[in-house]
């Protein structure tokens, strides 16, 4: 697979900036995304090129399809996608963002990668970059749940069907990986909640006679992003507490409503059962003590509590709903030993399964593997902050290939100034 690993990006990064191209491009990109836990490295590592790609020309391209579901599992497309912002609707050749005036000059080579997430680029622009980019991903869920059904009701056309259910799916993907790889879009999400209900509003995706309508395999989709944005809220610290306020709670009640009362009786395949990462969502909001309180005080128990067979039956062997109902009662039990946030943090990653892509060194035939989870990461290309390197020496031997993407950014600004 390494050996072959510049010819598959190669081959992505032609067929989606060709016209007709894009979507076998986007299931080129899919089918390497699934293709299993070992070559998780690999996709990580084209999801990475095609991000730094002409200065991301090509993901910008990719903006209002569904492979930026899948691209942005990689918390370096997200980032990329962060700095740059939403490109113009119909922009066929990937424009660069003229008005991001990030050319500060910056000449060094390398920087340190900072240890908290989300620190480069972070300022102004980002946030409201974060601001826009969720304000659009809301739009396309409300479009294809919403208007774009009523002329698949009057054709009644399963292919239409099919296709509005997946854009919902992958929207909610999207913004599911957004809000667990950044703060600012955490943000985001947190200053529209204050002017609508917006744990309502997703919620409403999961009503029975929508999710009826569409392929069993879409529905799981849907609960499993909306699953994995109630974890991603509930394992950030700064999201916790807002996130109760504005009825997460509501949102996990409404994902275990939705859910069949098993959905696998394999172990291995319990990554993939939207309520059991429910369950962790509420354990990790358990754990803290204010968070506990919080949920007390919005009676969350009272919510709970329907779905109490639910919740055992994702946990088979240790049935959790008793230890969460003494919990939600009086706070009493604690429940598990005192963890650290950066503790938590490589659970939550795992806990996405397949929504989540670790971050790897940019180098293709680097052992390095994934980023370690906790202490000095890699550090960052310093002028696209886009590639990523496990030491110096492999930053040097990849930048052969990578200089010309690197400055494309650059060139690209030249040319449409
Ligand atoms: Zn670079
Ligand atoms: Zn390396």
């Amino acid at each position: 697979m390494e050996g072959d690993l510049d010819n598959i990006v190669e081959r992505c990064a032609s067929l989606l900036t060709s016209a007709d191209g894009i979507w076998s491009g986007c299931g080129l990109l899919l089918a390497l995304s699934k293709s299993g836990d070992e070559n998780r490295i690999s996709f990580a590592r084209v999801a990475q090129e095609i991000a730094a790609r002409d200065g991301g020309a090509v993901l910008r391209r990719l903006f209002y399809i569904v492979s930026l579901a899948t691209l942005t599992s990689s918390k370096v497309v997200v980032e990329r996608c962060l700095r740059d912002g939403l490109p113009p609707e119909g922009a066929e050749r990937g424009r660069g963002p003229e008005e991001n005036g990030t050319g500060t000059g910056r000449e060094k080579t390398h920087s340190e990668r900072e240890p908290e997430e989300g620190k480069i680029g972070r300022g102004p622009e980002e946030k409201e970059n974060a601001r826009q980019i969720y304000a659009r991903l809301v739009l396309h869920i409300e479009h294809f749940s919403g208007p774009a059904r009523l002329l698949e009701a009057l054709l009644n056309s399963p292919q239409l069907t099919a296709f509005n259910s997946l854009m919902v799916a992958a929207s909610l993907e999207s913004l599911a990986n957004f809000a667990r790889a950044s703060k600012a879009f955490r943000e985001a999400i947190r200053e529209a909640a204050e002017e609508r209900n917006v744990f309502e509003q997703f919620g409403d995706l999961l009503r029975a006679e929508y999710l009826a309508k569409m392929s069993r395999r879409i529905a799981l989709e849907i609960r499993l992003a909306l699953a994995s944005l109630a974890v991603s809220l509930a394992y950030s610290v700064d999201s916790q507490m807002w996130a109760i306020v504005r009825g997460l709670p509501k949102l996990i009640a409404a994902i275990y409503e939705a859910s069949p009362l098993r959905e696998s009786s394999k172990y291995s395949e319990r990554l993939m059962s939207p309520a059991y990462r429910c369950n962790m969502a509420l354990v990790r909001l358990l754990s803290v003590d204010s968070a506990a309180e919080k949920l007390r005080a919005h009676n969350a128990l009272e919510g709970f509590r329907p779905h109490k067979r639910k919740i055992n039956m994702a946990e088979p062997e240790c049935h959790p709903w008793t230890t969460f109902k003494i919990r939600l009662q009086d706070g009493e039990l604690s429940l598990t030993r005192e963890m650290s946030a950066a503790n938590w943090k490589p659970m939550e990653d795992r806990l996405n399964g397949r929504f989540w892509t670790p971050v790897v060194c940019s180098r293709k035939l680097c052992a390095a593997g994934r980023e370690p989870d906790v202490g000095k990461g890699f550090s960052k290309c310093g002028r696209c902050q886009v590639a990523r390197y496990c030491s110096k020496e492999h930053q040097k031997l990849h930048w052969e290939t990578h200089k010309k993407h690197c400055k494309a950014d650059q060139a690209k600004k030249d040319v449409t100034d």
